[in-house]
Parts: C-alpha cells; sequence; structure tokens
C-alpha cells in the first residue's frame, strides 16, 4: 500500500526540478465526479516562489469550499479579534520575535474547529519544519500534501517579469500583462521598477533556499504516502488552464482517499 502511494506520486511528479523545464502538455481532461469527493479534506499546500501556490488555492476554494488558511492571516485575524491567544502571539511579533510553534498550533487548533472547517481546510505556509509538523499532527489529521513545483525557468520567466509602478502600486508582467508603454503604468503614468528581490540572480538564489528548507517536509509527508507533486509549468493565461489543475488536484484527493 505504502509502496503503491510513493509510486503515484513519482508518477505525477516528474523526474526532478531542474529536468522538467519543458512546457507542460495539458493534462488529460477526466471527469471525476465531484459529489464523490465529498469527503473531509485536510490539505497542505506547499510551493516555491512565484509557482502561484494562491492561485491554485483560489481554484481549490472555489470548487470546494473549503476555506484557506494561511499563517499570516491566522496571526492577524486572532490579533485583530483580540483572543487570549492572539494577544499573546502579538507580544511576540511587537517584539520582533518568532511566534513559537505551540502557540501558532494553538491558534491554529482554535482556527480549524471553527464550522467553516467542516469539511476540510487547506493550509498555507504552515508547516514550515518538521517539529512544526509533528505539532500539527497531534492536533489533527492531514489527508494530502500538495507540493505544486515548476521549472527554475519557467519561475525566472514568471517572477523576473514582474513590474510594479512607483506610484500606484499597480503590476504589470512583460509578458502576461505588458504595459501599453515600456516602462510606464497604464493607470497612473508612474515609473514601473523591477522589486530587487525579483532580480534572476536573487530569484535562483530565494529557490534555493526554498528547496533546502522544505525538502525534509517533503519527505515527511512522502513517507506517509500523503505527498503529490502538481507539476505546473504550462501558460497561467492558457484557456483551459485552470480546468487542467482542478483536474490534476482531484487527481491527487483521489489517490489518497480511500
Ligand atoms: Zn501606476
Amino acid at each position: 500500500m505504502e509502496k503503491q502511494v510513493i509510486r503515484g506520486y513519482s508518477k505525477i511528479k516528474t523526474k526532478s526540478y531542474k529536468k522538467s523545464n519543458k512546457t507542460l502538455k495539458t493534462p488529460k481532461i477526466i471527469t471525476l465526479n465531484t459529489k464523490n469527493i465529498k469527503h473531509k479534506m485536510k490539505i497542505i499546500l506547499l510551493g516555491s516562489p512565484g509557482v502561484g501556490k494562491g492561485t491554485y488555492a483560489s481554484f481549490i476554494k472555489e470548487k470546494y469550499k473549503l476555506p484557506h488558511i494561511s499563517t499570516g492571516d491566522l496571526f492577524r485575524e486572532a490579533m485583530k479579534n483580540g483572543t487570549p491567544l492572539g494577544k499573546k502571539a502579538k507580544e511576540y511579533i511587537d517584539r520582533g520575535d518568532l511566534v513559537p510553534d505551540d502557540l501558532t498550533v494553538q491558534i491554529l487548533k482554535e482556527r480549524i474547529s471553527k464550522p467553516d472547517c467542516e469539511n476540510g481546510f487547506m493550509l498555507d505556509g504552515f508547516p514550515r519544519t518538521i517539529p512544526q509538523a509533528e505539532a500539527l499532527d497531534k492536533i489533527t489529521k492531514i489527508e494530502l500534501a500538495i507540493n505544486f513545483f515548476a521549472s527554475e525557468k519557467i519561475i525566472l520567466q514568471r517572477l523576473g517579469g514582474r513590474r510594479i509602478c512607483k506610484k500606484c502600486g499597480a503590476i504589470f508582467h512583460l509578458v502576461n500583462k505588458k504595459p501599453k508603454k515600456e516602462g510606464v503604468c497604464d493607470i497612473c503614468g508612474g515609473e514601473l521598477y523591477q522589486r530587487s528581490d525579483e532580480m534572476p540572480e536573487i530569484i535562483k538564489e530565494r529557490l534555493k533556499t526554498y528547496h533546502e528548507k522544505t525538502k525534509p517536509l517533503e519527505d515527511y509527508y512522502k513517507k506517509k504516502g500523503i505527498l503529490r507533486g502538481i507539476m505546473v509549468d504550462a501558460d497561467i493565461n492558457a484557456p483551459n488552464f485552470k480546468e487542467a489543475i482542478l483536474d490534476k488536484i482531484d487527481e491527487a484527493i483521489e489517490s489518497v482517499k480511500k
């Protein structure tokens, strides 16, 4: 059983991050009866910077009605509502310290006990480390970890092409959302600039750091047999992009059910 699941993982995932820089063929469409996927789904989202995780989370949220819980939002919410745990977290954040794992887990526990998490949830940005993953296992049973990945080439294209308006903050892209006039904001006429952490060399560093940090976590969920990789080297603007991604997600969900 365990073996099979791991084999399934390597089937969806292509061999390595480096080799997979060919453009993604549109995955074949398999229509799954979504009624059958009425199943509690507790999902962890993994994915490097620039892979588009937020976009895929919104697809899942829309289709499965699962709340998207990111740790950043979680803290903000707890602090805004002035819950006892939120107040505690605020002390750390105000001091510029990291919020300890056990506190984060308690806040998370509070969040996932709310009625909107009855059918499951998607966790984003947590866990980031093995101790966090272990702490999480003590409060809930994660059923699926989806690892969105793309080739470095594609990530460089996506992030490296972003240009931001100095005046109004509007975001453009040299390929996907070209400004009408080069270097000038369509909306306010302001000057466009590239964020310093989106320069190619810096992106490469960020990706390297990300992979080093996340590898143990991937292995952790792989050992449990619940890690599924989805390659997203496709063009986000392709007409059936969303369906293709959702199809892969359906496949991942189906493969861990049972
Ligand atoms: Zn502007």
